[in-house]
């Protein structure tokens, strides 16, 4: 700020030189406010200048050194330097602020250009993935799912299955029993034929019957207490053994390949009279022999059959009238063959790094 020699009282002033210095004061005064580069400048440069102890306003003091006819002039003199310079300072006031508003947009600006931040996406299990697979094969010939419990009777779970109390054939499932007699954890998804096929009958049945079972097994490598299971069932008239080569079949063609062999081994299940084990031709070493076959070429993928009279009976149908295939197979195994996974226990260990290669 420029200061300016203040005139004592028995210094006699005159209105020219007063008006000079007044103008003085205001022609610096708006250079100093085209200087100001922000609003804060802006502020001190307001108080300095038109505030109480400002630069215009100590010209007033001065009033009282002018003859008294001057006084009234110079005094207005002041007041209108004053409104300019207020003009001057909104006016300027207005175009810092836009500046600076623009100044902080360009600063924070939004780069619509940047990529986005990826949303985590989950996946599903690798057991999942196999039963939807499963699913999907069934699902073109015609099956549909059906959803059964897991708490079972022991009446479903082995009598209706032509399993009754004390036959040998109940060592084939290591069984988890509850503290209520007769209620079990299911060892197999067998049971569902029964329900279904006393929820449909006299109905022809083509289901597929997914979901999980549980034995009271030593856990290792090749076997956990719990496992998926898809069971499967057709029922109807006039259904053969030829039925069930020709579906298990492709099925196979459609999991493991087109090319894939097959052969069927006769077995014994209490449930299926006769019964046949199906295995497809090693997918590692296409039949040549490797550990994972135990140098056979062939892996078991599911056990099979045409339903036993005695268990159609038990559903609600003739078996002089009816007949029926059934067969069920291991997701986990499916998978195991499939992508070569040498340990059960990955599927329910959690571990990311197992989980995220699929
Ligand atoms: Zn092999």
């Amino acid at each position: 700020m420029v200061s300016f020699p203040v005139a004592t009282d028995k210094e006699r002033v005159d209105l020219s030189k007063m008006r000079e210095q007044l103008d003085e004061i205001y022609e610096q005064s708006l250079r100093t406010l085209e200087e100001a580069g922000s609003t804060d400048e802006l502020e001190t440069w307001h108080r300095e200048t038109l505030g109480r102890k400002g630069s215009v306003q100590l010209q007033t003091r001065h009033i009282g050194q002018l003859v008294p006819e001057e006084r009234p002039h110079f005094g207005r003199r002041i007041n209108e330097v004053k409104q300019a310079l207020e003009d001057a300072y909104q006016e300027r006031a207005t175009a810092l602020r836009a500046q600076e508003l623009e100044a902080q947009m360009a600063a924070e600006a939004l780069d619509v250009t940047l990529p986005g931040r990826r949303a985590w996406r989950g996946r599903l299990h690798p057991a999942s993935q196999t039963l939807r697979d499963i699913y999907r094969i069934w699902g073109d010939m015609g099956f549909q799912v059906y959803r059964s419990r897991e708490v079972e009777t022991d009446e479903y779970n082995f009598e209706l299955l032509n399993i009754p109390q004390h036959h040998p054939a109940r060592d084939m499932w290591d069984t988890f029993h509850t503290m209520t007699p007769g209620v079990i954890l299911r060892t197999h998804t067998s049971p569902g034929q029964i329900h279904a096929m006393r929820q449909y009958c006299p109905e022809p049945i083509r289901v597929i019957l997914p979901g999980m079972c549980y034995r009271y097994e030593q856990i290792t490598a090749r076997s956990e207490i719990q496992f998926h299971q898809v069971e499967g069932l057709a029922v109807g008239k006039n259904i053969t053994m030829a039925d069930l080569k020709g579906t298990l079949n492709a099925f196979a063609r459609r999991m493991f390949g087109e090319d894939r062999a097959t052969r069927f081994r006769a077995n014994y299940f209490p449930f299926t009279e006769p019964s046949a084990e199906m295995d497809v031709e090693c997918v590692l070493c296409e039949g040549a022999g490797c550990q994972v076959c135990k140098y056979t070429g062939w892996l078991e993928i599911l056990g099979s059959g045409m339903v036993h009279p005695t268990v159609l009976r038990n559903g609600g149908y003739d078996p002089e009238v009816y007949s029926g295939f059934a067969f069920g197979m291991g997701p986990e195994r499916i998978a195991m063959l499939k992508y070569g996974i040498d340990d059960i226990r990955y599927f329910w260990s959690n571990d990311l790094r197992f989980l995220e290669q699929f």
